[in-house]
């Protein structure tokens, strides 16, 4: 082993490399770069509609993005061309006026300069008496208000909606299980049980699998035809469980659900809740956002009634990847199940080491970045009144998206529109064709449809079927958008049906 006072003696290093051994030895060429970068990523988000959506990553670019770890120094101008050769040209392309798959946002330029910002402060907002901290708190109080949600609240921001749904389903479990949870587990607990409609996304599921409850602990309730939770077979299952001796714990409430955007009925589920005792957990991953609109604000009635919500803000409130965000009505069952002790986290009086919120003690994570920054920002530039008008803008595309399928002979809606989700198919004109095929050539549609660049919905399974669905969280769509749309798809639809025949 060394001797540390040989260390500090023998081992100090050069004047040349002491201190600052990662900055720039010409500050003013960075700075250079530096502008040259804002410079081009601006103009780069200024011309996104002129370019295709999506070109597949050539075969050069893979090769040069699976070689070895570099060991020598490279100029960051020359680090800065590798970037705009082997990264900038093939994004997701969710940046694009028409990119609808998945449900994806779109980001702002103040968004990515904000996270340019937050990188350059490079603060730790898991404690401490210092603005990350006090911004996200500014953050959280300010979502919570937007969506009508009781002033106190907890909450915290994480990376997505996944994160805070298992986020809400950890606080459920500990705050509503007997015993000592965190010290013991599950052992000896009776069989948990969490509910939810069929249409429930799969990330509370895998959280379930996370908190060794398990898939099986998930009872799938079944839906209407508007996809919306059967709260009469909801009240029916909890019975069931109760008298098989296991512990009904938690509903996943939808607020928007992820194939159609569909609603549960919160009031409803809110009620069950409070007479069976079971903590109310709502995803409305993009549809909470509805609550920004005067006019879609009756959709998520009863969203302040649940005990947490987990939500996105890299949907359909356009921060850049990654954020979403958890608020928890019940502060004290949010502090009691992530609360950590150990001598070297414990808060002093004054200084650093104080602060008004104990972040790293809310959620999983302990070291945080400063992601409230690009939330604040985003908030502040446009207001909030506005980010509703384009989620507002987004649900009357989708209507119109509707009307246009509606109208089209070739097109059948395959499913209720209630929000912002538009599921179509492509049906041939003449002879009946089989189930299969439909699907078969829908699917090439789609293909079509990406490979082209032009417009990139995604898909999905509706009664068996396979339907082309368009999730639009996008604020840079057009009206036109949607009618290119369209006639691509009756186009690339035509020409593979007739191949498919012949
Ligand atoms: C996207 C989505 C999630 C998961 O959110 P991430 O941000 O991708 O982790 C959960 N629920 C619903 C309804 C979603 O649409």
């Amino acid at each position: 082993m060394l001797d540390p006072r040989t260390t500090a003696e023998t081992m100090r290093p050069d004047e040349s490399e002491a201190g600052g051994l990662l900055d720039p030895a010409d500050w003013g060429g960075l700075r250079d770069l530096g502008h040259r970068m804002v410079d081009d990523m601006l103009e780069w988000l200024r011309t996104v509609r002129e370019r295709p959506l999506y070109e597949p990553v050539p075969e050069s670019v893979r090769r040069s993005l699976s070689g070895p770890v570099p060991r020598e120094p490279q100029a960051a101008s020359a680090v800065y061309e590798d970037f705009r050769r082997d990264v900038l040209p093939y994004p997701h392309g969710n940046v694009h006026p028409r990119f609808w798959g998945w449900v994806v946002g779109t980001g702002t330029p103040l968004g990515m300069l904000a996270d340019m910002l937050a990188a350059g402060i490079n603060s730790n907002s898991g404690f401490g008496d210092h603005c990350a901290v006090h911004v996200e708190r500014q953050v959280v109080a300010w979502l919570a208000e937007a969506l009508g949600i009781d002033a106190g609240v907890s909450g915290l921001l994480v990376s997505g909606c996944s994160v805070a749904n298992l986020t809400g389903l950890a606080i459920a479990r500990n705050a509503l299980t007997e015993g000592d949870v965190r010290r013991d587990g599950l052992a000896g607990q009776a069989p948990l049980v969490v509910y939810g409609s069929t249409e429930t996304h799969s990330s509370n599921l895998r959280g379930l699998e996370l908190l060794g409850i398990g898939r099986n602990g998930f009872r799938g309730i079944r839906v209407d035809a508007d996809h919306r939770i059967d709260v009469e077979a909801l009240r029916a299952a909890i019975r069931a469980d109760r008298e098989a001796g296991r512990r009904p714990l938690a509903v996943v409430g939808n607020a928007g659900t992820v194939n159609i955007g569909a609603f549960d009925d919160l009031g409803a589920l809110a009620d069950v809740c409070s007479d069976e005792g079971l903590w109310l957990h709502v995803d409305g991953a993009f549809g909470a956002l509805a609550a920004l609109s005067g006019r879609l604000r009756p959709l998520t009635a009863a969203l302040e009634r649940a005990d947490s919500v987990a939500f996105d803000l890299h949907k359909w409130l356009h921060v850049p990847y990654d954020a979403g965000a958890i608020l928890v009505r019940r502060a004290e069952a949010h502090r009691k199940a992530f609360e950590l002790s150990g001598a070297y986290l414990s808060h002093l009086e004054s200084g650093v080491a104080t602060g008004p919120e104990n972040f790293m003690q809310r959620g999983v994570q302990m070291s945080r970045g400063f992601r409230a920054l690009k939330v604040w920002m985003t908030i502040k530039e446009h207001g909030i009144d506005k980010l509703g008008r384009a989620v507002e803008a987004n649900v009357d595309q989708a209507a119109y998206l509707a009307d246009r399928v509606e109208r089209e002979p070739e097109l059948e809606l395959a499913a209720p529109v209630p929000l912002n989700i538009v599921n179509f198919r492509f049906v041939p004109q003449g002879a009946p064709r089989a189930a299969e095929e439909l699907d078969r050539l829908n699917r090439r549609v789609l293909e079509a449809l990406h490979a082209s660049g032009v417009a990139a919905p995604s898909h999905t399974v509706l009664d068996g079927r396979f339907v082309l669905r368009t999730a639009i969280s996008n604020h840079r769509s057009r009206f036109d958008d949607f009618d290119l749309l369209v006639d691509e798809v009756l186009r690339h639809g035509r020409s593979l049906a007739q191949a498919g025949s012949r």
